[in-house]
């Protein structure tokens, strides 16, 4: 499959890593439009979270620990933080497989629906 994120969970093509378990890759974006900008990717390939069945919807769960982990680690849990999932084209996704956006280290603006 012609994945860029599977490229990166596979070693193929090179990411600033911030966090890993066997089911989860974190890393910088290599565009960040905040101070932090981390992708949360599970190391499965799903193309979106509408892939994600009832049966594996714990991987959701799992996301949002990490996500809660690398906030503390990276010492802005207590100032706050944005998580952003694009999903499908309405939804700005650019890259299909699965991932949320940690967005961090600055008041961030309101956005328009
Ligand atoms: P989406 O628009 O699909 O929600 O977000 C995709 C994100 O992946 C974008 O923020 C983009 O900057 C990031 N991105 C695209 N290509 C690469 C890459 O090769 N490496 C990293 N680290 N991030 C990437």
């Amino acid at each position: 499959m012609d994945c860029l994120f599977c490229k990166i969970i596979d070693g193929d093509i090179p990411c600033d890593k911030v966090y890993e378990d066997d089911k989860v890759l974190a890393f910088n974006d290599i565009n960040p439009v905040a101070p932090y900008h981390i992708l949360v990717v599970p190391k499965k390939h799903y193309d979106s979270i509408i892939d994600i069945s009832d049966k594996e919807i714990e991987i959701v769960a799992h996301i949002h620990s990490v996500i809660n982990k690398i906030a503390i680690d990276k010492g802005f849990s207590d100032a706050g933080f944005r998580i952003i999932n694009n999903c499908g084209s309405d939804g700005g996704q650019e890259v299909k497989h699965l991932h949320y956006h940690i967005l961090a280290g600055k008041k961030l603006p309101n956005y328009e629906a």
